[in-house]
């Protein structure tokens, strides 16, 4: 099941933002809204978008720069904002990579529809977690491959830690902080056995296929 395509405006014009963000919702998508052009990347890394409308005249780094910087490692596509139609020309002579270019003032019912046609250009392929992992957190089960996995509360936080963290390596010291109550005493062994089970679970569906790696020395990292 494809989730909801998510959006990050990176923008500092904070009305213009929330205009924005309200037809990004009503047309179904969800957004993050950076306004200072010195935390585009990190909300970049952290948010995992599948779009990023980046205004070009930004507080602390410009959109240009941003732009080559996600270009470096990501090929999400990126729709540059400019105030300036005359800019437009300098803007595409410089390959920044965007796959769209929108000047302002634009009526914001056009960049959402903008914005799905680049998706739909763009977003032929699922991604991979989408497919094999699915989280439903209303009623807190976690299907693989469509098949519900049987988890105890513990596995359930703990597997869902890592499916909305993939790639990030936690020791057993977070991994206690951030998925066991505060009042619970948790040995590192505890960890290792509950990731042990929840490894057993996953095999089930999985086979072989591993995807909760063991980090030397350090802890564990999801990774599919
Ligand atoms: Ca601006």
């Amino acid at each position: 099941m494809e989730h909801k395509p998510r959006i990050l405006v990176v923008e500092d014009e904070e009305s213009l933002a929330r205009i924005l963000g309200d037809y990004l919702n009503h047309s179904g998508m969800e957004h993050r809204w950076v306004a200072h052009g010195g935390q585009a990347l990190e909300a970049f890394r952290d948010y995992k978008p599948d779009l990023v409308l980046l205004d070009v005249m930004l507080p602390g780094m410009d959109g240009l720069a941003i732009c080559r910087e996600i270009r470096k490692n990501s090929e999400v596509p990126v729709m540059l904002v400019t105030a300036r139609v005359e800019e437009l020309d300098r803007l595409l002579g410089l390959e920044l990579g965007a796959d769209d270019y929108i000047c302002k003032p634009f009526s914001p019912r056009e960049v959402v529809a903008r914005v799905k046609v680049v998706l739909r250009r763009t977003r032929s392929v699922p991604r991979p977690e989408d497919s094999l992992f699915r989280l439903d957190e209303a009623a807190q089960i976690i299907h693989v491959q469509g098949q519900r996995l049987d988890l105890t509360p513990t596995e359930y936080r703990l597997l869902k830690l890592f499916l909305t963290h993939p790639g990030r390596v936690y020791s057993r010291d977070s991994i206690v902080e951030l998925t066991y109550d505060m009042d619970q005493d948790v040995t590192d062994r505890v960890v290792d056995s509950h990731i042990k089970n929840l490894r057993k679970k996953i095999a089930r569906e999985l086979g072989d296929k591993e995807v909760i790696y063991s980090v030397y020395g350090v802890g564990y990292r999801f990774e599919l």
